[in-house]
């Protein structure tokens, strides 16, 4: 098997379906040094960052599981949770 290496394009985990994906389909959250925890759409915020998938289901899963607060290591306001939603198809 022939691999297509014409573009390697960066990949992130999901935290709540732990499954690899392109970078830019994924949502980032960032937690910024003042443990401010935010939505990051750009994924260029500085901070420690996680992804999530961007679709409601995983957004869910990270909600009920707390996969994200894990991630992040602190607690993630509801008001971060209903931003993402804005992202998430
Ligand atoms: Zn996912």
């Amino acid at each position: 098997m022939v691999l297509n290496l014409k573009k390697k394009e960066p990949m992130r985990m999901c935290v709540a379906c732990r499954q690899m994906n392109p970078k830019k389909s994924m949502l980032r959250v960032v937690r910024t040094g003042e443990r401010e925890v935010s939505a990051d759409p750009t994924g260029k915020m500085p901070g420690k960052g996680a992804y999530i998938c961007k679709n409601a289901e995983c957004l869910a899963k990270a909600r009920k599981t707390g996969s994200l607060k894990r991630a992040l290591d602190t607690e993630i306001p509801l008001a971060v949770y209903e931003d993402l939603q804005k992202y998430a198809t």
